[in-house]
């Protein structure tokens, strides 16, 4: 288990990607903590993220929209 921080996505990247919103924090079962790139709130709790679409992005209640850092 590691804590990551997601990297902030600007919007014009977006894309037409997913976006999941994280307003409440998600708990998983097992797996990684996941930060908000730009406020440091934790938005998912032992959540198995790295084996998660990769090109979901999760907003953050402080409208940040994050992705998971490829080098993780
Ligand atoms: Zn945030």
């Amino acid at each position: 288990m590691a804590d990551i921080v997601l990297k902030v996505v600007a919007e014009a990247y977006i894309n037409g990607r997913e976006i999941m919103d994280t307003g409440v924090a998600m708990i998983g079962l097992g797996g990684d903590n996941a930060f908000c790139g730009s406020c440091g709130r934790e938005m998912m709790h032992e959540m198995p993220i790295k084996a998660m679409l990769v090109n979901l992005l999760y907003q953050c209640s402080c409208g940040a929209l994050n992705e998971v850092p490829h080098d993780s």
